[in-house]
């Protein structure tokens, strides 16, 4: 997840980048309005409203005429806080100088959650009985329980659980996860194959084709409690 953070003072943009980052984020930052303006592939933009050259309202304004990006507007006062007029030019939320970390973190969780899915992004789930895997957000969860993937395994458990039952050749696999040219020794496929069956704690969901490749078996459906 990237976040662009918006803000002139650096005695509070330094921490916040440095926090930002420890929690996991990506980050970008703009120290004025016309930067904030720039072109950004954020996935969340923290907001200061008082800028050196343009109004944090205005700023806002023209980010959400340019794009659905969720925006958390961080301000200094509380009382520069209309949550009305804020929401009404497009913010999603607000946060008051001083904030803790772990609760701008939820916040910026949060907003991120409800902007969902662009119209051009469709949630993508593939939904193989206990094993539910999210295309988008490229979470992997076993009976609800999130299961932690490295890159590489997610992208070869989403080749493999989109076609249930059908045989990925070794090839194809290395071809589709790694690249398109791959010349370098398979045993790392198997590598990454073996670290999967581990993490999934279900060794049969991938079932090994002696000599050609992988296939995945859906998982049978639990029975709820
Ligand atoms: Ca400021």
């Amino acid at each position: 997840m990237h976040v662009l953070v918006v803000e002139d003072d650096p005695t509070i943009a330094d921490p916040l980048l440095a926090g930002l980052v420890r929690a996991g984020f990506t980050v970008a930052h703009a120290a004025t309005g016309h930067a904030a303006l720039e072109p950004t592939d954020a996935d969340c933009i923290l907001l200061d409203l008082g800028l050196p050259d343009i109004d944090g309202i205005d700023v806002c304004r023209r980010l959400r005429a340019a794009s659905a990006v969720p925006i958390i507007v961080v301000s200094a006062r509380a009382d520069e806080l209309d949550r009305v007029m804020l929401l009404e030019l497009g913010a999603d939320d607000y946060v008051v100088k001083p904030f803790g970390m772990r609760e701008l973190v939820a916040r910026i969780r949060a907003v991120t959650r409800r902007a969902g899915p662009t119209p051009e992004e469709p949630a993508e789930l593939i939904d193989a009985g206990a094993l539910q895997i999210d295309l988008r957000t490229r979470r992997v969860t076993i009976n609800g329980t999130e299961v932690e993937l490295t890159p590489k395994e997610f992208d070869i458990l989403a080749l493999l659980a989109a076609d249930p039952g059908t045989v990925h050749t070794r090839h194809r696999i290395l071809e589709t996860v790694w690249d398109a040219h791959w010349y370098g020794p398979t045993k790392t496929l198997d590598v990454h194959i073996a670290s999967l069956r581990r993490k999934l704690r279900h060794p049969e969901w991938i079932e090994t084709v002696r000599g050609i490749g992988f296939r995945f078996e859906s998982p049978p459906v639990q029975p709820t409690e």
